[in-house]
């Protein structure tokens, strides 16, 4: 063929797609609607609309469910479709350091099942195989297909290949997360980081509000920013974009998980603020927490809302880096909201005040201090919705094109 035959061929498709997606989203979201209605609502020809319908009600997309009132001049009364949530189902995995959740949902994202077990431990492949058997039960529901999985991951990972880079908490490292399960279940998996799943999460059922350009950051034994664009993860090339916790503070001198030292994570994480009053109490400063050997954040929380003052000054000085980074991630993305999520979220009304602080103080210019300052409220549920809504928004063509 030649060349611009091949590029016409391209377009064509495209376009169908386009038309394609268009008139799902109008079922999908609309309730029960007829062909006329659809054709209106998307100003497409009738006859594109009645051949694309014809096609998603062949594949189980959208049915017919009788027909509506007549409403002009005496004609046939309209034969009414709607979308078929149970045509097909998402998977979404949460692997987390100790526990792993496997949750199944419908072709809307609703949830239909889910299973929690102890994350497999040893050769991250034999982990792998055990999750993908875990999802295959999971999904094992009245002989619905499984469409794509969801995987959300503690770590570093690479979205385009599908692998985890680095997760310290599970001992992994450069781990094809995206092809063993891919190959065990024969179906498209997706691969995110936590932070991404939780930002995604947040927009769709969280405080996000469906604001789309929304930046997360997910604060918890790390440090790492979800930030979305039009409701979708922003990758970048090698798609570990966001990885803000390994920026060099100067002066910094903590050694890091990833190697350097330094990093922002070293001072803006729970670890950070269990070393800040580790530190004080070594100086003599009296606490509460002194003598306590298992210390993590939710202790020092506690400490603090019990009128610690070394436990106070120890969330103060996190807050204020994590101010300082929410003003970077503000800066270079121009979001209109800004999440605090991650396992620091849950003592979220202590941090936002340094928080706010630090970023006031930092952020470019008048325009970007008015960003919304939010702290996450799907709790450590945000990575399962995550995942669940990430394997949804990847299975379908999901263009959001609107013609005038
Ligand atoms: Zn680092």
């Amino acid at each position: 063929m030649e060349p611009g035959g091949t590029r016409r061929g391209a377009d064509h498709n495209v376009m169908r797609e386009v038309n394609r997606s268009l008139v799902l989203a109008v079922v999908k979201e609309g309730g029960r609607i007829s062909r006329a209605s659809i054709a209106r609502a998307t100003t497409l020809a009738k006859p594109t609309v009645s051949a694309i319908v014809d096609e998603l009600i062949a594949e189980g997309l959208v049915r017919e469910v009788g027909t509506g009132t007549t409403a002009v001049s005496g004609g046939r009364p309209p034969i009414l479709l709607e979308f078929n949530a149970s045509s097909h189902l998402v998977a979404g995995v949460h692997i987390g350091a100790r526990r792993t959740t496997v949750a199944v949902g419908d072709a809307t994202g609703a949830e239909v099942r889910r299973v929690r077990l102890d994350t497999p431990r040893g050769d991250p492949t034999a982990t792998l195989k055990r999750i993908a058997d875990q999802v295959r039960e999971t999904a094992e529901v009245d002989g619905a297909r499984l469409s794509a999985v969801g995987v959300v991951l503690p770590g570093l990972t690479d979205f385009h290949r599908g692998v985890c880079l680095l997760a310290p908490n599970l001992g992994w490292r450069d781990v094809a997360v995206g092809a063993t399960l891919g190959d065990a279940l024969g179906i498209p998996v997706y691969v995110h980081n936590a932070g991404q799943a939780a930002a995604v999460a947040e927009n769709v059922e969280g405080v996000g509000d469906n604001a789309g350009e929304l930046a997360l950051l997910y604060a918890g034994t790390g440090l790492s920013a979800g930030v979305l664009s039009g409701g979708r993860v922003f990758h970048g090339a090698g798609g570990t974009a966001g990885e803000i916790g390994h920026c060099r503070v100067p002066g910094g001198t903590e050694p890091c998980n990833c190697g350097n030292a330094g990093c922002l994570e070293t001072v803006a994480s729970g670890p950070a603020m269990v070393r800040a009053v580790r530190r004080a109490i070594a100086a003599g400063r009296p606490s509460l927490l002194a003598g306590r050997r298992d210390l993590d954040a939710s202790h020092v929380a506690a400490a603090a809302r019990d009128g610690d003052t070394v436990a106070a000054a120890a969330i103060d000085e996190v807050g204020q880096y994590l101010g300082l980074a929410a003003s970077w991630v503000v800066n270079a993305y121009n979001p209109a909201m800004l999440v605090l999520g991650g396992g620091l979220a849950a003592m979220g009304d202590l941090l936002l005040p340094p928080l706010r602080e630090a970023f006031d103080a930092s952020v470019l210019g008048p325009a970007l201090r008015g960003v919304e300052l939010r702290v996450s409220t799907l709790g450590d549920d945000a990575e399962t919705r995550g995942a669940v809504l990430l394997a949804l928004q990847h299975s379908e063509t999901y263009y959001r094109v609107v013609f005038r």
